[in-house]
């Protein structure tokens, strides 16, 4: 028989009950007591939802009530120091490190967060230093194994694995230099032993291992420390289902593929060609391979016919008993349910799949390799088949003249008309800014009266007008603001956007929204990612009324702000259909047309934010340059169509360019604007190093925090930053927008901004 599994559900609830729990008890609101009810009971939710789609394994131990990370990190008793001694519970510890805390007399900041792989999920880094004393806390695994038990359902327990735990990890400020946190591993083991020997004795007979490091070119080192780390689990483990996902193994699954494992679980959505190997490679051992053919970080239906192939092929190979159907990583990263939409239209309902319906899925697709005969069984497959045709006969009879345009794309497009040095002297008649002009990145505060006017206009409480008019009276108030601090080229403010992505998704063609598709960024912080669905383009134009408006009421330039075609395909569900390259040029050619109506309305700078250029690279080092290419061509193709005269921006949240510094240059924006105050000056040397040309805004002060930064302390960064950078490519502003901020802070914030910068065209 081929089995079924899920490699994890979506722990957020579908109704969002975690978060509500969560924020509740930040709140005081409800009791330690309370919530940890309210965890069991989403937790047994899933585990029945799961278990009545007729899977076979049953995830569990993937709960979190924060991330997955922190919860291993503080059962491993991975704490750092300064959360230590505060007479906090353990679950305010847990807290703490995660969020920060800020109360009656303790105040310890967050623990960095970081990129889960290439998701959009942010998980707490491990703090790791030679001294670290890892003890078993509490066995989370046991625990979650032995509630699903009583509730009748048997599960396979998931546990982050040891070289992933130690990688994911940096080593502490009290860690020596040099200190590397997988050189712990021999210290780690004992721990993870008692795990999974104590995991054994409560029963399962299967542990799921998290390795998703084997998926990067850095496992490569690792294969000693995988060789003695499995050798000494297996014995005293469950049969270990060793889990990797979201890219493929290539040459580490020479040494995967001889640990003392007794399964191996591949990712077949991201990396279906790596079947053939791995079948190859595990052929003569007795290891059942698990095979990841429905997407964990999609939203489409599978098609079943695609992955029965895929299947069929390694059951003839390994028979069906050692073969497992399952979902490609955990569900982690997609919506609990199609059941609570109640807007999409049927058509579109038949395309998507949501963790409830990928567990059915996983199921029927095993049933099937089975050689069930069931009449449902039946069934499904004939209305997948069904779903399938639909969808392709959509896709085909998409947008023809969007990829005509794509196709005809010539790279004579991607270029400005002349180089950066001509521009700068023509834009520096046209916008006439002083030196080291003082700018800002975009948004402004996000107020109270914003959002309830834009709640109002959406329950049809206030008429469109009467929202415009109330817009306008906030860009009224923002562009009065920054004429008063002496800003120099100003921003309309952004308070007509609800997000930076989704503004533009629902003002373009071919995507659409969710009611209820959440999935968890960090913490109890979700994103409703939109879904493109079809070949994109512009209706019309997104943001030339509100930037004309702006400009109308002020002598000053006005700088027009839209999101980049890489950040938008990034944060939303691409379809998977079409490559995430075509689907961005579709983007950039939309973009490149409201770029060019902003021109013509007399707009003289235009921002395009690309935050999320850099999160888009492959895990992979080899696949890095395809990506590069089309990516920075999409800016370009995006923000070339213009004259010399106008001023381009582009603000990336980030500053860790090191090893991408030829595509920002390339981008040839003629400024951009970076995150720079938390870091050192090393950054900008290596700008200078590199001998980056165009000019550059680097971040003078952090806005994450409502703190304001003196007036000293931004002149004293300026001074710096001069002495790195020529006088004529430096401009002044904060590191990312203010929309999170309050306006007492961003007043006193951007008046010594300001200060600083006339201070300093006094001095250099
Ligand atoms: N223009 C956007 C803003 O100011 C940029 C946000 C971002 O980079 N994440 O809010
Ligand atoms: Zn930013």
């Amino acid at each position: 028989m081929v089995a079924s599994s899920v490699l994890g559900f979506p722990r957020i609830g579908a109704n969002r009950e975690v978060k509500k729990a969560v924020e509740a008890y930040w709140a005081g609101k409800i009791s330690a007591d309370q919530l940890t009810q309210a965890a069991a009971d989403v937790r047994k939710a899933s585990w029945q939802s799961v278990k009545s789609k007729g899977v076979d394994y049953v995830p569990s131990g993937e709960f979190s009530l924060y991330d997955h990370v922190l919860d291993h990190a503080t059962a491993f008793n991975v704490v750092p120091k300064r959360y230590v001694g505060h007479g906090l519970s353990p679950l305010d510890v847990y807290f703490a490190m995660g969020r920060g805390r800020q109360a009656d007399g303790v105040d310890v900041p967050a623990s960095e967060m970081k990129k889960w792989f290439d998701s959009n999920y942010h998980y707490v880094v491990p703090e790791f230093a030679e001294d670290t004393d890892f003890q078993l806390k509490f066995n989370k695994a046991v625990e979650e194994y032995n509630d699903a038990k009583a509730l009748g359902i048997e599960t396979r327990p998931v546990v982050l694995g040891p070289i992933t735990f130690l990688w994911l990890g940096k080593p502490s400020k009290e860690a020596r230099p040099g200190f590397q946190p997988i050189s712990l591993l021999q210290k780690l083991l004992p721990v993870y032993k008692k795990l999974l020997s104590d995991l054994k004795a409560a029963g399962a007979e299967w542990v799921q291992i998290d390795e998703p490091v084997l998926v990067l070119d850095q496992a490569a080192h690792f294969e000693k420390e995988f060789t003695t780390a499995y050798a000494e689990l297996a014995p005293v483990a469950p049969k270990i289902m060793l889990t990797t996902y979201f890219n493929r193994l290539d040459s580490n699954l020479k040494f995967v593929a001889k640990l003392p494992v007794a399964g191996l679980h591949i990712d077949l959505d991201r990396a279906p060609e790596q079947l053939d190997a791995t079948l190859e490679a595990v052929k003569a051992t007795d290891l059942v391979l698990s095979l990841g053919v429905v997407s964990g970080r999609n939203i489409w239906k599978t098609d079943f016919e695609a992955a029965i192939k895929l299947g069929q092929k390694a059951v003839d190979v390994l028979g069906q008993d050692r073969v497992i159907i399952a979902t490609s990583s955990s569900l982690l990263h997609t919506p609990v349910t199609l059941e609570s939409e109640k807007k999409l239209t049927e058509e579109q309902k038949d395309w998507f799949s949501f963790a409830l319906e990928k567990t059915a899925e996983v199921s029927t697709i095993a049933k099937v390799l089975s050689g069930s005969q069931d009449a449902a069984v039946a069934q499904a497959l004939e209305a997948n088949k069904t779903s399938i045709a639909k969808r392709r006969e959509f896709e085909r009879n998409s947008d023809d003249a969007v990829r005509k345009r794509v196709a005809a794309i010539t790279p004579d497009q991607l270029e400005r008309r002349s180089p950066f040095a001509v521009r700068q002297e023509v834009q520096k008649k046209k916008l006439d800014l002083p030196k080291f002009p003082t700018t800002t990145i975009g948004s402004f505060p996000q107020t109270k009266e914003i959002r309830q006017a834009r709640a109002k206009l959406g329950k049809n409480e206030i008429t469109e007008e009467a929202y415009e008019d109330f817009l306008k009276k906030e860009i009224d108030s923002v562009v009065r603001f920054q004429e008063k601090a002496g800003l120099d080229l100003l921003v309309h403010g952004e308070p007509e956007r609800n997000d930076m992505v989704q503004y533009f998704g629902e003002l373009l063609n071919g995507f659409v929204f969710t009611q209820n598709g959440w999935v968890q960024s960090y913490g109890s912080r979700y994103v409703r990612p939109p879904i493109i669905v079809s070949d994109v383009s512009r209706p019309g134009p997104m943001t030339v009324k509100w930037s004309s408006y702006a400009q109308s009421i002020t002598q000053k330039p006005m700088k027009g702000m839209l999101t980049g075609p890489v950040t938008i395909l990034n944060w939303s569900f691409p379809r998977a259909d079409i490559s995430r390259e075509l689907q961005s040029k579709q983007l950039a050619l939309a973009l490149r047309d409201e770029v060019i109506d902003l021109e013509k309305a007399g707009i003289q700078a235009i921002q395009v934010d690309e935050p999320a250029i850099r999160e888009g690279l492959p895990l992979r080092r080899v696949d890095w340059d395809h990506y590069l290419q089309w990516a920075v061509d999409s800016f370009k193709l995006a923000t070339a169509g213009v004259t010399d005269a106008l001023q381009t921006h582009s603000h990336f949240c980030y500053s860790d360019f090191d090893d991408i510094f030829p595509s920002i240059q390339r981008l040839d924006a003629d400024v951009i604007s970076i995150e720079a105050s938390k870091s050192d000056m090393k950054l900008l040397k290596t700008f200078k190093q590199y001998g980056y040309s165009n000019q550059i805004g680097p971040g003078v002060y952090d806005i994450h925090s409502p703190r304001v930064p003196g007036e000293q302390e931004i002149k004293d960064r300026v001074s710096a930053m001069l002495e790195i950078l020529p006088d004529s490519l430096l401009f002044v502003n904060p590191d990312c927008g203010l929309k999170t901020r309050g306006w007492k802070e961003t007043e006193a914030s951007l008046n010594n901004l300001v200060a600083a910068a006339r201070w300093a065209r006094g001095t250099y």
